[in-house]
């Protein structure tokens, strides 16, 4: 048989990256588990970077996208109407928005993540008439170029050249450092101060959990109080909730343990619920002052997430899912406390909350190394943080306790090698 990685290899990009940390070709995936082209069986506790919270190929979201497909449902209309969409917003609409208490327009800004981020960041500017944003530390928002002038990812924007004008970077205060600041103090003086050279931004944009940048959780108190100067300044508070949202911390929005009421929310990757392009904006309905065709693009809305998107958020009718998921959550909390003393050479800290968590290792290389080890245990698991300091379990939402144990079992071996 031809071999198919060296296919990969002769012909796509030097930009490819996950090739190089999982060296197979995989053909199919069901559940948490994924299948390379040889038939040998992994873990999936990557899950996308959090596009398949649900798992891969759910029985009940294929059922309907195959019966659609069969019916000839639309595919692409564009932002025309269509039953699939109709059924996307009465479902957001009764089953995560009214339940709480949640007021807002759906916007449909393009395929995928950078896409909300863009329409969040060119919305506030044009309500608020002001052009910084502010963005925090290690915060990742995006490849396009507005996108990307607030990712706090120096070796993603250098190559763009991309002028920091207009954006101000604040620390972000990860709430799990002891020895933090209290960023916000800086912020409120950068305001106060005429003579600071920053002017009072049109918006913050920031993740209540830093995905890429290395599972930074921020203190609910931080976000509170953030959100309360921007109240004071008249400042718009955007939440990327594109990877930390759709459960991945254990309630359908990351900030809701914050009780916090962002102007603008981001979403993306679970979103469609079975892996397929789609990006939704929600807008506070005073803000939605967009003239019609003002901001658009060919892919918006996709009719086939649509359909599987309205089965995925049925999981959340159910009051006892967000109750699994956080208890699941205390198991891997728990594993890794317990790998941190009981593996103290790793020198390891525990990062972020629910189930988007993992260890940050002060040894150099540590963490990739344990992702090696892990792949050959037949377990996927993807690295995050400047310096890929940080091994991160990223399982579905859904898993079943079993399997989420044997993950954990293999995770532990995937340590005991490293540190062999
Ligand atoms: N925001 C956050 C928080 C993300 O994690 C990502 C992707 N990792 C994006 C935005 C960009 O999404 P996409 O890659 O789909 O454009």
């Amino acid at each position: 048989m031809e071999d198919r990685l060296a296919i990969i290899h002769d012909m796509e990009s030097s930009v490819r990256s996950y090739v190089r940390s999982f060296p197979a070709v995989f053909t199919k995936a069901k559940g948490c588990r994924i299948w390379d082209e040889e038939g040998a069986e992994y873990l999936d506790f990557f899950s996308g970077a959090g596009a398949l919270n649900y798992g891969h190929n759910d029985d009940n979201m294929k059922k309907k996208l195959v019966e659609y497909i069969k019916d000839d449902g639309i595919t692409h209309s564009l932002d025309m109407a269509s039953t699939a969409k109709v059924a996307f917003l009465e479902t957001l609409r009764d089953v995560i928005l009214k339940p709480r208490h949640m007021d807002y327009k759906v916007m449909f800004p393009g395929p995928t993540g950078t896409n909300t981020v863009e329409s969040a960041l060119k919305l506030a500017r044009k309500m608020t008439g002001r052009t910084e944003i502010v963005s925090f530390t290690n915060g990742f928002h995006g490849m396009t170029v507005g996108a990307l002038s607030v990712t706090g990812n120096s070796m993603k924007r250098r190559g763009a050249g991309i002028p920091l004008n207009h954006t101000v970077t604040m620390p972000y205060d990860d709430f799990m450092e002891e020895d933090t600041h209290d960023s916000l103090h800086y912020f409120e003086r950068f305001l106060q101060d005429n003579g600071s050279g920053v002017a009072v931004p049109a918006a913050v944009i920031l993740e209540t959990v830093q995905g890429e940048g290395g599972i930074n959780a921020a203190r609910m108190s931080w976000i509170k109080r953030l959100e309360e100067i921007c109240r004071e300044w008249g400042i718009l508070m955007i939440i990327d909730d594109v990877q930390a949202g759709v459960g991945r911390t254990g309630t359908f929005f990351s900030f809701e343990p914050a009780g916090i009421s962002p102007d603008i929310i981001c979403l993306s990757k679970s979103i469609g619920g079975y892996g397929m392009p789609l990006a939704v904006t929600l807008i506070k309905p005073e803000l939605d002052d967009w003239i019609p065709g003002e901001h658009n693009g060919t892919f918006r809305g996709n009719n086939p997430a649509f359909i599987t998107a309205v089965e995925s958020l049925k999981y959340w009718a159910d009051p006892d899912f967000e109750a699994s998921i956080q208890r699941k959550a205390a198991v891997v909390e728990d594993f890794l406390n317990e790998m941190i003393a009981k593996y103290p050479d790793m020198k390891g800290r525990r990062k972020g909350r629910g189930l988007m968590q993992g260890i940050a290792s002060d040894v150099e290389g540590f963490s990739e190394k344990v992702a090696e080890h892990a792949f050959e245990h037949k377990l996927i698991m993807e690295t995050a943080g400047g310096s890929d300091e940080v091994f991160k379990l990223f399982p579905p939402i859904n898993i079943s306790d079993e399997d989420l144990r044997e993950g954990l079992t293999r995770i532990e071996k995937s340590i005991q090698d490293t540190l062999k």
